[in-house]
C-alpha cells in the first residue's frame, strides 16, 4: 500500500498537540507502519529541505526544527499521500482551510506543527532518510476490513 512520511515538527511537541494529531490520523483510517521520536540536526534537515537551502530563513528553519525532538511517523493507506497532504492543509497556517490540521491547530508559516511528502517518489526518499529497514512494520489492523471496499484493497 502508498506510504508517507510525516514529522511532527517541534512547534507540535511543545504545544501538547501529538495526542490529537495521532488521533485525527487514526480516526481518518490510516495505518502508522512507523513511529519514532528523534531529534534532528543542520545535516539532515539541509538534505531534508534541501529546495530551501538557499533561502535567507533556512537558518530560522534550522533553528526551529532543532528546538525539541520530533516524531517522526510512515503511515499507510490507500493514496495516502495526496489524502495526507490535504488533511494537513497548506503551508502557512494562517491560511489554511478550517479543518485541516493546520488551519485548526497553528497561527504559522513556519511553526506550522507538521511536515507530509510532497510525492509519492519523494514518500520513498524521505522514507529511507528517517527510518531503517526494520523499524517499518508490516501488520494488518483489525478493522482492515471495514476501512476500504475489496476492491479498493487490490490497489
Ligand atoms: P510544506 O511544508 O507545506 O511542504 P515547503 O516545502 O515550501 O512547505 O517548506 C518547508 C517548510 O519550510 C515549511 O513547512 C515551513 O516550516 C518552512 N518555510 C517555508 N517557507 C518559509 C518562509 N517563507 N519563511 C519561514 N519558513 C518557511
Amino acid at each position: 500500500m502508498e506510504q508517507t512520511l510525516v514529522i511532527l515538527k517541534p512547534s507540535a511537541i511543545a504545544r501538547g498537540l501529538m495526542g490529537e494529531i495521532l488521533s485525527r490520523i487514526e480516526r481518518k483510517g490510516l495505518i502508522v507502519t512507523g513511529l519514532k521520536m528523534m531529534q534532528l540536526d543542520e545535516n539532515i534537515l539541509k538534505e531534508h529541505y534541501a529546495h530551501l537551502v538557499d533561502r535567507p530563513f533556512f537558518p530560522s528553519i534550522v533553528e526551529s526544527m532543532t528546538a525539541t525532538p520530533v516524531v517522526v511517523m510512515c503511515l499507510e493507506g490507500v493514496d495516502v499521500v495526496a489524502v495526507f497532504r490535504k488533511m494537513v492543509g497548506v503551508t502557512n497556517g494562517r491560511n489554511a482551510e478550517p479543518g485541516t490540521l493546520r488551519g485548526d491547530l497553528c497561527m504559522s508559516g513556519q511553526a506550522n506543527i507538521i511536515h507530509a511528502s510532497d510525492s509519492v517518489e519523494n514518500a520513498q526518499i524521505e522514507i529511507r532518510r528517517f527510518f531503517n529497514p526494520g523499524e517499518i512494520f508490516d501488520y494488518k489492523p483489525a478493522n482492515a476490513s471495514f476501512l476500504y471496499s475489496a476492491d479498493e484493497m487490490k490497489d
